[in-house]
């Protein structure tokens, strides 16, 4: 008779905490290169509009351009927060407290850190 259903989460074995930093490690990299391709992004588009601002502030291409910037802004300011939660993530890995909610101190369930290797919270408390 196996009810594993309804027992409380376990700690993580040394297995799946490695397995859990290198998928942090790679989502931190990937983050890192689409927060430098937003940053180009808002860069050209704050070009281009000094370039077309001058005469026509109101003509289309500059307010989509606004437009453009304001979006890859707030894609950045996302990007930037979601590297934060795994540095803080990866911080935890470190000192060995990785796994463990940072409210209630349980066990975070593995299939929600599979779902979110940057969770700082188990369910019931991010609930
Ligand atoms: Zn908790």
């Amino acid at each position: 008779m196996s009810s594993q259903t309804m027992t409380s989460p376990r700690a993580l074995t040394g297995a799946q905490r490695d397995k859990l930093r290198k998928r942090l490690e790679f989502d931190m990299e990937d983050l890192h290169s689409q927060q430098d391709l937003l940053r180009l992004q808002i860069e050209s588009a704050n070009e281009s509009r000094r370039g077309v601002a001058t005469d026509e502030s109101e003509d289309p291409e500059g307010s989509s351009l606004a437009f453009e910037r304001a979006q890859a802004a707030s894609l950045l300011e996302q990007s930037i927060r979601h590297s934060l939660e795994i540095s803080h993530a990866l911080g935890k890995l470190d000192a060995g407290t990785y796994g463990t909610c940072e409210r209630c101190e349980s066990h975070i369930a593995q299939a929600r850190l599979d779902a979110r290797p940057a969770a700082a919270l188990c369910i019931r408390c991010a609930s």
